[in-house]
């Protein structure tokens, strides 16, 4: 789950890394008032989950409250990679000598969270990591969450030279470490964390991502969630993952693995899947009723395609569901299902009765099946 700068803020703010004051905006009036009760200079910083406002225009000083006003006027309602501005982030300009980049992430490779830092730190850390990765300090973490404090030292003064200040970059990153694990991060992000000219180090940016498996650890994170559209809330709420995508080929499978052979094939043929929808284990027939409603909500989507493995999954329980979706919901795009495994006689048998189903015997056979249905094209 991704929370948005402000929510990753409060967070660090409990845990003691020093962070710049700041207010939510939901109105361009709101954003002038709390410029002016912060007084002073201040910037106007969109919030939306994505990386990349500054150089998207979404990020802007205003000298006083009246250009607060005028700033959040234009950020507000401005899409920045896909998402809308909905709030603005109200908070005290500061004034910047050096910015350094310190991040925690889980690298899978090495299967331990690694931390991140350098001294060119700043929205073009991304080229860095490309042009110049020896700039880039690692230290992975171990598992066990034993970092000492000589570790935090030892990555400090390497991107930071001036002693003062590398010992509040050390302190900082002792709390950022207890920030990943303790709310169970998968990225915990400070860019950049910067070195005023009076030599304080303060974190004027925060990118948190919470994991979703550790989320039924912590109650006190859902308030947080936002930004959520009602396919991906469904899916959550019923225990499927899905991701939507641009194609016109709706997909139901049971399995990540067979999701993603799935979306190959019917990109092998020629067409583009409508999204990943992996409706799991499971053949209860409410996940199914959910599939259909998520897939028939995007417009993109000209036909179904159920490519269902039956192992534990029983294929007459998901013909059931397939049926029962149909009659609570009927559907008019065409459907092509592929049913094989555990009952797929029975299976078969519940669909030859249903109406406007198209079966097909194999994976192949499905996909080209599924891609002449939606060009308009017979079976
Ligand atoms: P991002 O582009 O989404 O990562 O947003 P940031 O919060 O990191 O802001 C982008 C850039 O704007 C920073 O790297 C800074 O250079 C600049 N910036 C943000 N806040 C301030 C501020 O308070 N004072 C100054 N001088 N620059 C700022
Ligand atoms: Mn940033």
């Amino acid at each position: 789950m991704n929370l948005h700068e402000f929510q990753g803020k409060e967070i660090f703010s409990r845990f003691g890394i020093p962070v710049p004051e700041g207010r939510v905006a939901r109105t361009a009036t709101e954003a002038g008032a709390h410029a002016a009760a912060l007084g002073g200079a201040v910037v106007v910083k969109a919030q939306v989950h994505s990386g990349g406002r500054g150089k998207a225009g979404g990020v802007k000083l205003a000298k006083d409250a009246a250009e607060a006003e005028a700033k959040a006027r234009a950020i507000l309602g401005m899409d920045i990679k896909g998402h809308r501005v909905d709030q603005v982030l109200i908070t005290p300009a500061t004034d910047i000598a050096r910015e350094i980049y310190l991040g925690i992430v889980l690298d899978r490779v090495a299967r331990k969270p690694v931390i991140m830092a350098s001294a060119a730190g700043g929205i073009d850390i991304e080229e860095v990591a490309v042009t110049a990765p020896e700039k880039i300090v690692k230290f992975h973490l171990d598992a066990k969450g034993t970092f000492r404090p000589w570790m935090a030292r030892w990555v400090a003064f390497q991107i930071e030279k001036d002693p003062k200040a590398a010992a509040q970059v050390a302190a900082i990153l002792e709390k950022l470490v207890k920030v990943y694990w303790e709310c169970d991060c998968s990225l915990a992000e400070i860019n950049p964390l910067v070195v005023t000219p009076e030599g304080k180090v303060l974190a004027i940016d925060a990118k948190v991502v919470l994991d979703d498996n550790g989320l039924v650890r912590h109650k006190e994170f859902e308030a947080l969630r936002d930004g959520e559209s009602d396919a991906e809330r469904l899916a959550r709420e019923k225990g499927l993952s899905f991701i939507p995508l641009e194609g016109s080929i709706g997909c139901v499978v049971n399995g990540a693995g067979l999701a993603m052979a799935t979306m190959d094939l019917v990109k092998h043929f020629g067409a583009e899947p409508a999204n990943f929808l992996d409706i799991g284990g499971s053949s209860n027939p409410d996940k199914v009723v959910a599939a259909m409603t998520i897939i028939t909500a995007d417009p993109n989507v000209k036909a179904i395609l159920f490519n269902i493995f039956g192992g534990i999954t029983r294929c007459d329980d998901v013909a059931k569901g397939i049926v029962s979706a149909l009659e609570t919901k009927p559907v008019s795009l065409p459907i092509v299902v592929r049913l094989t495994g555990t009952n797929e006689e029975e299976g078969r048998a519940i669909l030859a009765q249903a109406k406007g189903i198209t079966p097909a015997a194999t994976m192949d056979e499905a996909a080209q099946k599924v891609i002449a249905m939606a060009k308009g094209g017979a079976a």
